[in-house]
């Protein structure tokens, strides 16, 4: 099987899933039990927390476990807009977000807020003043993601800080950084959002774990499950600890050997858009700043839906968009508005460490083949 799908989900390392079946049979206790077992669970909690927190660039207070990416940005929406209730109700946002925070926003659109959805140039850019120029006085929150998902667009976070601390320095900032963390460069304490989501299983971690940076500015964050207490009393729920561990191992693993693992991938990427552009009909998605991991392609003419079970049935895995929109038009790439023949052939090839330049080839050679033997009819 060739994997190039790691912006969808990653597989995880042995030494994960070694972490992890220690913390499920050996170590089993619940960090609130009083007895030895419950009280090594509880400094490991905190020993993870000190590793993700480490590598996000933060103080391990300021970090809080999630069950995944998805909660990590709907709590961040939640709360950025209850802290700022008094500012007003006006959300900030973008087209080409993910839909934890698309749906987040529409939830609040329910709850009477009014939501700007910023959309990009049709190479996917946007730019700080983009962002900044649909902020008002009454905006309560500014959430725009650090990577996109589908196209690898990199954002202007931190000069979307600059622009918000100058011009209207109570809103407050969410970024969803699923696909940024350790693919791209950034330290929360220095990034100026006031809010960061990760996730676990984009890094060669479990699915199902998730953390939230929530910065100083936010006063007593509001909770996002009351209940016994668990994170600071803001997220209860018996702690994840298998999630948990396996996260804090993959962020050990990935860090030890970041700068190689992300030279590795910028130079798949170059790769990959140099063999891909060679063939006829196909263009290259995305401009501006970009992450290593994520190459968005269009092989104009040939249905994207089509592109990607036809290489699936040769044990090439790529994704039509985001894994999340399986047979629905992708709302990332249909904001790009592309004339139909480019936006219907949209493909997503993304790279992990174990990712080959003999993968990449070989897909370039399935993707060829697939253009020269089946008629375009987008
Ligand atoms: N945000 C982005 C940008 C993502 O790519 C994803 C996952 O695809 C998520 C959020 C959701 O993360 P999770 O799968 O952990 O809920």
């Amino acid at each position: 099987m060739i994997y190039l799908d790691h912006a969808a989900t990653t597989p995880i390392p042995r030494a994960v899933a070694d972490a992890m079946y220690e913390v499920l049979a050996e170590r089993f206790g619940n960090p609130s039990s009083q007895y030895p077992l419950g009280a090594d669970m509880k400094r490991a909690v905190e020993q993870w927390r000190r590793t993700v927190a480490q590598a996000l660039g933060c103080d391990a207070g300021r970090l809080y476990f999630t069950s995944c990416g998805t909660e990590a940005d709907a709590w961040a929406v939640t709360a950025a807009c209850w802290q700022n209730r008094h500012l007003g109700k006006h959300i900030v946002t973008t087209a080409v977000e993910h839909s934890a925070v698309l749906e987040s926003c529409r939830w609040m659109e329910k709850q009477g807020y009014e939501v700007t959805y910023v959309a990009p140039g049709s190479d996917g850019v946007i730019t700080a003043e983009d962002i900044l120029s649909a902020v008002r006085p009454d905006t309560a929150l500014v959430s725009c993601m650090l990577v996109n998902n589908e196209l690898g667009c990199l954002y202007p976070i931190e000069e979307i800080a600059r622009g918000l601390a100058a011009r209207n320095p109570k809103t407050l900032l969410h970024t969803d950084a699923v696909q940024g963390f350790l693919k791209v460069p950034f330290a929360a304490n220095t990034l100026g959002a006031d809010f960061i989501s990760i996730s676990g299983h984009k890094i060669g971690g479990p699915k199902g774990i998730g953390a939230l940076y929530i910065g100083q500015r936010v006063k007593n964050p509001r909770p996002l499950l009351p209940g016994g207490g668990q994170e600071g009393g803001l997220r209860s729920g018996t702690e994840a600890t298998a999630q948990m561990a396996g996260f804090a191992k993959a962020v050990e693993l990935r860090t030890e050997r970041l700068d190689e693992i992300l030279d590795h991938m910028a130079a798949l990427r170059a790769h990959a858009a140099e063999v891909l552009g060679a063939i006829p009909d196909l263009k290259i998605l995305g401009g501006g700043p970009a992450a290593p991991h994520i190459l968005s392609v269009s092989l104009e003419g040939w249905p994207s839906q089509n592109i990607v079970t036809d290489l699936g049935s040769q044990g090439i895995c790529i994704s039509a968009g985001s894994a999340c929109h399986r047979g629905k038009p992708s709302h990332v790439v249909a904001a790009l508005k592309l004339p139909k023949k480019v936006s219907g052939g949209v493909i997503r090839l993304s790279f992990g460490p174990e990712t080959t330049f003999d993968d990449i080839d070989r897909c370039a050679e399935a993707l060829r083949r697939h253009h020269d033997t089946r008629m375009p009819i987008l």
